[in-house]
């Protein structure tokens, strides 16, 4: 039991706590373990034993390669050899491994200009700027774009750091329903003034928040329609591309690309370099006076430390090998693998009787387990079989709608996926996960 060292109630006693602390227990012995070594088609985890009660665990002293599709190594370039390895062990010797300084003092280094550049040119818009770490690219750039006085309208489902930085910013929040445009119109009817549609009255500004590709969901952006009604409503638009830069597209430029829609029309393109480059940080593409903006008030750059001239270089080459500057060919290769690969086994599963979660062409593939005490088991069953999937429950999800999530690479092939079949095939019938009838042929 929890004791209140203020002789009331202890700091952390409400619902949450105690529901996460006693399922965590369980959850501790999932996937959710110490790994070592690169995170890409496989991964290599550290075996350990529960040495009480209470779970506390002991390394055992050796360890397991698994299969992995639990990582967002969308496109296969969490690696330790091959070309974006060689740049980066010359990166390191040149440039040490801290720029020891904030942007705003000596941590501007030339390969952050040349990353800049370079994306602006990938997303398709006219500046960028980046950031040393994804959610704080988030955190940090709300306050910067928006105040008290402005409206923010965010999907119900987008990620902390997108809401943290609302709330930062001390604009009003509103979500609406998960992707449903509908309730997003009924809110800007509502939220500008009667009559007047093409002013914000009496908002400063309204900024409307979304992510390309959901990443508990597997669901992407309805992009066109958003587009639509920020003609007829004049809003600002956020996209959040964390999961879709790289993943999605016939180039693999993000929602944009894939649904081919100008990235003029969306007024601020974020990503994070954490999933499709296998790097860190985050970026932001906007129109030029926005990122001189963003550089000058941004606190979170101005004062924090610059991102790692190796990690930049981890981005500049992943990106070249996608656009085929620095390899030929190789990038579509890596485009076209992940696209296959998403799209196969997420019909398998479908076919086996699972329901699975999102769009057909999302590399993030959910399946629903529902129960929370199925949770453990399917991680525990998977892991048996030596693959590595992360599993998600409450407060994540709602309480009944937890889930597995497999996340699809590039550096997975065929065989891959038919072995992580093969494994639900038989974890399914032991858990009883398979709640559909399946599918014929079809999606
Ligand atoms: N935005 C979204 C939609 C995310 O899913 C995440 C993390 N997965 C972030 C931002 C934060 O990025 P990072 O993990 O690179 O800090």
């Amino acid at each position: 039991t929890l004791k209140a060292s203020n002789g009331y109630a202890p700091l952390n006693d409400d619902f949450d706590n105690f529901y996460v602390r006693r399922l965590k227990m369980r959850l501790d012995d999932c996937f959710a373990r110490p790994t070592t070594g690169v995170p890409g088609r496989f991964i290599t985890l550290m075996d350990r034993k529960s040495t009480d009660f209470n779970r506390s665990y002991q390394f055992t002293g050796t360890y397991t390669q698994t299969l992995n599709v639990s990582s967002y190594n969308y496109l296969g370039f969490a690696q330790s050899e091959g070309p974006c390895a060689e740049a980066v062990e010359e990166c390191v010797r040149k440039y040490g491994l801290s720029t020891c300084s904030p942007r705003g003092d000596a941590g501007t280094t030339d390969l952050a200009l040349e990353v800049e550049r370079e994306i602006a040119q990938f997303v398709g818009k006219p500046a960028a700027m980046v950031f040393s770490m994804g959610f704080v690219t988030n955190a940090g750039s709300f306050p910067a774009l928006v105040s008290k006085g402005c409206l923010i309208l965010s999907d119900e489902l987008n990620h902390a750091s997108i809401r943290i930085g609302a709330r930062m910013s001390g604009a009003v929040i509103r979500s609406f329903k998960h992707n449903d445009i509908e309730d997003l119109e009924r809110m800007l009817r509502e939220a500008i003034s009667q009559g007047q549609p093409r002013t914000h009255r009496p908002w400063k500004k309204i900024l409307v928040a979304v992510e390309g590709l959901y990443s508990m969901e597997g669901t992407m952006v309805d992009l066109p329609s958003i587009v639509a009604l920020k003609k007829k409503y004049k809003f600002f638009l956020y996209v959040d591309e964390a999961h879709s830069v790289g993943a999605l597209g016939r180039r693999g430029r993000g929602v944009c690309d894939y649904f081919n829609v100008d990235p003029a029309e969306v007024d601020i393109l974020m990503g994070t370099l954490t999933k499709s480059f296998g790097a860190n940080g985050g970026y932001v593409a906007a129109e030029k006076h926005i990122i001189d903006k963003l550089k000058s008030t941004n606190a979170a750059t101005l004062l924090g430390e610059s991102p790692a001239p190796s990690v930049l270089m981890q981005i500049l080459a992943s990106l070249r090998i996608i656009t085929g500057e620095l390899v030929p060919g190789q990038g579509e290769e890596r485009l076209q693998r992940i696209a296959f690969n998403s799209r196969y086994l997420r019909l398998g599963l479908k076919r086996l009787g699972y329901i699975v979660y999102g769009h057909d062409d999302s590399p993030i593939i959910p399946i629903m387990l529902y129960h929370p005490a199925k949770i453990a088991a399917f991680s525990h069953e998977m892991l048996k079989r030596k693959i590595s999937v992360v599993v998600v429950g409450y407060p994540a999800t709602p309480l009944i709608s937890s889930r597995a999530r497999f996340c699809v690479s590039a550096a997975h092939n065929k065989e891959d996926m038919d072995r992580v079949l093969a494994a639900c095939d038989v974890v399914g019938d032991i858990l009883q996960l398979k709640y559909s009838t399946g599918v014929a042929g079809g999606a």
